[in-house]
C-alpha cells in the first residue's frame, strides 16, 4: 500500500511505544525506512500543531549518531514519522550469548552512545527514555539515539502502556522522587545504566516497581545523604528511607578498568547538579586510555 504518494508500505516490525512500527520503501530514494505511525487520539487541534512544531526542530537534527528523521506527515488522523531503517539494537547485541564483547567493544559502543546524546544536548533536547533497545545499529556498525525529544512531544508514555516498564530500569533518582525540573542528568543516569549493563551482560537495576527501583539503587550505591544531595529533601515525592550502605564500586563491575569505574561513579552522582555531563563524559581519560574503542565496522553484531 502506497502512503503520501511516497513509501510503499511492508510488514510490521513491532509495536513500540506510541504505536505500531512498520518496515517501508522509500519510492524516492530507493532507501528502506521505518515509519512509526503515532497514535494522535482525540486531541485538541492546537496539540497537534505544537508536536508538529517540535517535531519540525527534531528534524534538524543531524548527526552521525542520531537516527535521521526523514519526513513527517499526517495520514487518516496518525502521525507518521519516516526513520532510516536500521538492522539491530544494542539490546540484541547484550543479550547474545554468541557474542562476546572485549573492553574495546563496550568502549565503542558507549562512546558513540555518550556522542548522540552530547550533540541533542547541545541543542537543548532531552531524550527522557534511553534504554538499549532505543539505541539502533547499523550496517557499518554505527550506534545510533532513536525517539530522541519524542517522550516531551507526545508525553511520558509510561504510565499509558505496560510494556514500556523497561524503561524504569534506566530513571534517574531525581524522577523516581518526583523532581518536575528534570534536565540533560536524567539521560546521563540512563547512560550510566546503559554502560554498568554492556559490562555485566545483564540489567544493572531491574526494579519490579518504582519503589523496588529506588530500592535497587539504594542498595548499590547507598541512600543518598544530605550533603551527598542537597535538594533531595525538597523533591514532591521525597520519603526518609532506612539508611543503607553503598556496595564498593569493585563488587559491582568486578570485570571494569579503573578508568570506568572513575567514569561510572562520575555518571551515578546522585545529586543531578553535580552529575557529569554526557560532554564530559565523552572527555574522561577512560575515551583516551588502552584500549581505544574499537572501530565501528569491526564490532560484534548479531548474525
Ligand atoms: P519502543 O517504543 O518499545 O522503544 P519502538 O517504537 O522504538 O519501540 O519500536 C518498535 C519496534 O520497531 C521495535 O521492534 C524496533 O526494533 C522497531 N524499530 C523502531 N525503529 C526502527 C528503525 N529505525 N529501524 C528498524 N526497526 C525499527
Amino acid at each position: 500500500k502506497k502512503i503520501a504518494d511516497r513509501y510503499l508500505k511492508r510488514e510490521v516490525l513491532g509495536e513500540g511505544t506510541y504505536g505500531v512500527v512498520y518496515k517501508a520503501i522509500d519510492i524516492k530514494t530507493g532507501n528502506t525506512v521505518a515509519i512509526k505511525k503515532i497514535r494522535i487520539g482525540k486531541q485538541k487541534e492546537g496539540v497537534n500543531f505544537t508536536a508538529l512544531r517540535e517535531i519540525k526542530l527534531l528534524k534538524e537534527l543531524k548527526d552521525p549518531n542520531i537516527i535521521e528523521l526523514i519526513d513527517a506527515f499526517p495520514h487518516k488522523g496518525n502521525l507518521h514519522l519516516v526513520f532510516e531503517f536500521m538492522e539491530t539494537d544494542l539490546e540484541a547485541v547484550i543479550r547474545d550469548r554468541n557474542i562476546f564483547l572485549s573492553p574495546a567493544d563496550i568502549k565503542s559502543y558507549f562512546q558513540m552512545t555518550l556522542k548522540g546524546l552530547a550533540y541533542c544536548h547541545k541543542k537543548w533536547v532531552l531524550h527522557r527514555d534511553m534504554k538499549p533497545n532505543n539505541l539502533l545499529i547499523g550496517p557499518d556498525g554505527q550506534l545510533k539515539l532513536a525517539d530522541f525529544g519524542l517522550a516531551r512531544i507526545f508525553g511520558s508514555p509510561d504510565r499509558k502502556f505496560t510494556h514500556q516498564v523497561f524503561a524504569r530500569w534506566y530513571r534517574a533518582p531525581e524522577l523516581l522522587f518526583g523532581t518536575k525540573q528534570y534536565g540533560a542528568a536524567v539521560d546521563v543516569w540512563a547512560a550510566a545504566c546503559i554502560f554498568a549493563e554492556l559490562l555485566t551482560r545483564r540489567p544493572f537495576l531491574p526494579g519490579a516497581s518504582d519503589i523496588d527501583q529506588l530500592g535497587k539503587i539504594f542498595q548499590a550505591f547507598g541512600t543518598p545523604s544530605p550533603s551527598q544531595w542537597p535538594d533531595l529533601e525538597y523533591l514532591p515525592d521525597y520519603v526518609e528511607y532506612q539508611p543503607a550502605p553503598a556496595q564498593p564500586w569493585r563488587t559491582l563491575f568486578p570485570t571494569a578498568s579503573d578508568d570506568a569505574i572513575d567514569l561510572l561513579s562520575k555518571m551515578f552522582t546522585y545529586d543531578p547538579k553535580a552529575r557529569i555531563s554526557a560532554q564530559q563524559a565523552l572527555e574522561h581519560r577512560y575515551f583516551s586510555s588502552a584500549p581505544l574503542p574499537t572501530e565501528p565496522a569491526k564490532l560484534p553484531r548479531p548474525v
